[in-house]
C-alpha cells in the first residue's frame, strides 16, 4: 500500500469523527497524521510498528491504525462511524465548501439527512442563520449543488424556463421570418426536463442550418440531417430540428406530444392533415377538440377532446389569494406585514394565509402555544389595518407519527384553517403511511393536505403510500389537496390531478413561500395545475375573499 491510500483514508476517518463531534484532539492528530504521512518521501507500509511510532506526528495510536489499515484494508473505527451515518450525508461531505465541521452542524441541528434536502434549505433560505454559515456559504453549496444534478442531464422547469427565453430571443434574432417554437417536454410543460426539443421552419433547410452552427446560441454544436445539437452554458441539452416550412406544424404537432398521444391522434385522421397551417387542423381532422400542449400526455383527453369537454385551464389571473406561507414567526425572511403589502399592492391579490411552521418543527422554529395566540393577536391588529385585503389565521402543522396533529383541538380550532403536513419519518412502510395520512386528513381541523408526498425532485423520493386511499380519504372528509408550487416539489404530483377531481376534491395551488419572491412560485403550480387538467371552480385559492371566508367558517363549525 502506497502512502497516498493511508493518508486519504486516516483523513476520511478524521473526518467522520468529526461528523460525530468525537474528542477534538484526537480528531487533530488523526487529521495531522494523514497530512504527514501524505508527505513522507517512504512507503509507510513497509515499516514495523515499532519504527511508525516515533515517525514525528504519528505516534501510538495513530501507528497502530497504519498497520490495522496495511493487514486488512481498512479500520474498525472507520467502518462503524461510517455505519452510523446515512448515506446521504456522506454523500454531502464530497460537495465542494462544505468540510465535515458545516456537514455535522447541517445533520445535527438542522435535522438534514440527504443533498435534496439540504438544496432545499439553501432555496428556504435556512442556512444563512446556523452557526458557521453565511449567505456566501450558502451561495456556494447551492451552486456547487446544482452543477452536481446538471451531471444527471436532468432539469427543473424552473431551471429551463429561463434558458429556454434567452435562446428563444436568440434565434428569433437570426431568423426574423422563420416559424419557431419549442416541442418535447418543455412545451409539454413537464417538471422535469431531459432536453429542450426546438423546430425551426425555414424556407431554405441549409441556410437555416449553416447559420445556426455558426452562431454562438450554443455550445457544443454539431449536426446531423437538419438536426443540430448543443448545450447551454449550465449544461442543458438542446436540439434544434430545422424543417421546410410547410412541413414546420406538422413536426411540431408530432414532436410536441408523447408517442401515444401523437399515434392516437394520428390514427383518428389526424395524418390526413399532409401539410396543415397550423396545429388545430390536425386535431381537427381528427375529430378532436384543440388539446393544448401541456395535455398531450397519453389519451386521458383525447375522449374527452371528442366531446368537446376539454377543460377551461386555470391561469395566474385566476388566482385570488394564496395560502400556506411562512413569515419571520418561524423560518421565514419577511414578516407577516410585508407579505400582506407585497401581496396586495404586487400580487393584486384579496388575502393571504399564514401558515408558520408547527410546535415540533424545531429545526424551523415552530410556533409554541404562546407564540400561536401571539402571532394570531399581531394579525387580527394587521386586518384592522389593512384596507381591502384580509390575513387567515392558518398553521402547517406536523402530522405525527401516528397522524394526530401538533396542537391540542382547543388551539386547532383557533385557526381559521390548517394545513397538516408530513415532514419528519418519511420512511415507512406504505401501509403505515397512507394509515398516518388518513388519520390527519379524517381530524376534523385538518384543511388542506400540504405537499403530500414531501419529494424534493431530482433529489429525494416522496413518501410512499396509496394514493387512491388517501385521496378517497380527502373526498369523504372535504380535505384539500394542496399542489405545492416549489419547483422542487410540485406535489401533488400532476398524474394524480385528474383522479382527485373526478372523486369531487379540491386542489389548491400553495407557494409555501418563505419570502416575498417566493409567492412567484404560484406560476410553477399553475404549470402543473394545467397539466394535470385542474380549471378555477375546483381550486381553493381561485376563490374570492367572500367565498373563501364562508368556506372556512361552514368547516368550522
Ligand atoms: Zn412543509
Ligand atoms: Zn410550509
Amino acid at each position: 500500500m502506497e502512502n497516498k491510500p493511508i493518508a486519504r483514508k486516516l483523513r476520511l476517518l478524521s473526518q467522520l469523527m468529526e461528523l460525530h463531534v468525537v474528542n477534538p484532539f484526537k480528531i487533530k492528530s488523526i487529521a495531522n497524521a494523514a497530512f504527514n504521512v501524505d508527505k513522507l518521501p517512504y512507503p509507510v507500509a513497509s515499516k514495523p510498528f515499532e519504527e511508525l511510532e516515533k515517525i514525528s506526528g504519528i505516534g501510538k495510536s495513530v501507528a497502530a491504525k497504519i498497520i490495522e489499515l496495511v493487514q486488512t484494508g481498512t479500520m474498525v473505527e472507520m467502518e462503524e462511524l461510517l455505519a452510523a451515518t446515512p448515506g446521504g450525508v456522506v454523500e454531502m461531505m464530497a460537495i465542494k465548501g462544505i468540510g465535515a465541521k458545516k456537514v455535522a452542524t447541517i445533520w445535527h441541528e438542522m435535522g438534514i439527512e440527504t443533498v435534496g434536502e439540504l438544496f432545499y434549505a439553501c432555496n428556504e433560505n435556512r442556512l444563512i442563520e446556523a452557526k458557521g454559515f453565511g449567505l456566501k456559504t450558502q451561495d456556494d453549496i447551492r451552486k456547487a449543488i446544482e452543477f452536481k444534478m446538471a451531471s444527471s442531464g436532468k432539469f427543473l422547469y424552473a431551471q429551463v424556463e429561463p434558458e429556454a427565453d434567452r435562446l428563444m430571443d436568440k434565434l428569433k434574432g437570426i431568423f426574423t421570418n422563420a416559424l419557431i417554437d419549442f416541442a418535447g417536454e418543455y412545451r409539454r410543460l413537464c417538471e422535469i426536463v431531459n432536453e429542450l426539443i426546438v423546430i425551426v421552419g425555414s424556407r431554405d433547410q441549409d441556410i437555416a442550418s449553416q447559420s445556426i452552427l455558426h452562431s454562438d446560441l450554443l455550445n457544443n454544436l454539431s449536426v446531423k440531417e437538419h438536426r443540430i445539437t448543443g448545450e447551454t452554458d449550465n449544461g442543458l441539452k438542446v436540439v434544434i430540428n430545422v424543417v421546410e416550412k410547410r412541413f414546420f406544424f406538422r413536426t411540431l404537432f408530432i414532436q410536441t406530444g408523447n408517442d401515444e398521444h401523437v399515434k392516437a391522434v394520428l390514427g383518428r385522421g389526424g395524418d390526413d392533415a399532409d401539410q396543415p397551417e397550423n396545429e388545430e387542423l390536425i386535431y381537427q381532422k381528427a375529430g378532436l377538440e384543440f388539446i393544448r400542449p401541456e395535455l398531450r400526455e397519453g389519451t386521458t383527453f383525447i375522449e374527452r377532446a371528442a366531446k368537446k369537454q376539454l377543460p377551461r385551464l386555470i391561469s395566474f389571473n385566476d388566482l385570488k389569494g394564496t395560502l400556506h406561507n411562512h413569515s419571520t414567526w418561524s423560518d421565514g425572511i419577511n414578516t407577516v406585514e410585508e407579505m400582506a403589502v407585497y401581496c396586495r399592492d404586487e400580487l393584486k391579490l384579496e388575502y393571504l394565509g399564514m401558515c408558520d411552521h408547527s410546535k415540533s418543527a424545531f429545526y424551523a422554529k415552530g410556533l409554541s402555544i404562546e407564540r400561536v395566540l401571539q402571532q394570531q393577536e399581531e394579525i387580527d391588529h394587521l386586518n384592522k389595518k389593512l384596507d381591502g385585503f384580509h390575513i387567515f389565521k392558518g398553521i402547517e402543522s406536523d402530522i405525527l407519527n401516528d397522524g394526530s396533529l401538533d396542537y391540542p383541538d382547543e388551539i386547532l380550532k383557533k385557526f381559521d384553517f390548517v394545513v397538516a403536513s408530513v415532514h419528519t419519518n418519511l420512511k415507512m412502510s406504505e401501509e403505515k403511511a397512507t394509515e398516518r395520512l388518513i388519520k390527519a386528513i379524517e381530524n376534523p381541523y385538518t384543511t388542506i393536505l400540504g405537499h403530500p408526498t414531501g419529494r424534493l425532485l431530482l433529489s429525494r423520493n416522496g413518501y410512499t403510500f396509496d394514493y387512491k386511499k388517501v385521496i378517497d380519504a380527502c373526498a369523504a372528509n372535504n380535505v384539500v389537496i394542496e399542489i405545492n408550487a416549489n419547483p422542487l416539489r410540485l406535489d401533488l404530483d400532476w398524474r394524480w390531478h385528474q383522479y382527485a377531481l373526478e372523486k369531487g376534491v379540491w386542489l389548491s395551488i400553495n407557494p409555501d413561500a418563505h419570502r416575498n419572491e417566493g409567492f412567484l412560485d404560484m406560476h410553477y403550480g399553475v404549470i402543473v395545475a394545467r397539466k394535470g387538467g385542474l380549471y378555477k371552480e375546483r381550486c381553493l385559492n381561485a376563490l374570492s375573499l367572500q367565498e373563501i371566508t364562508q368556506v372556512f367558517k361552514t368547516q368550522k363549525k
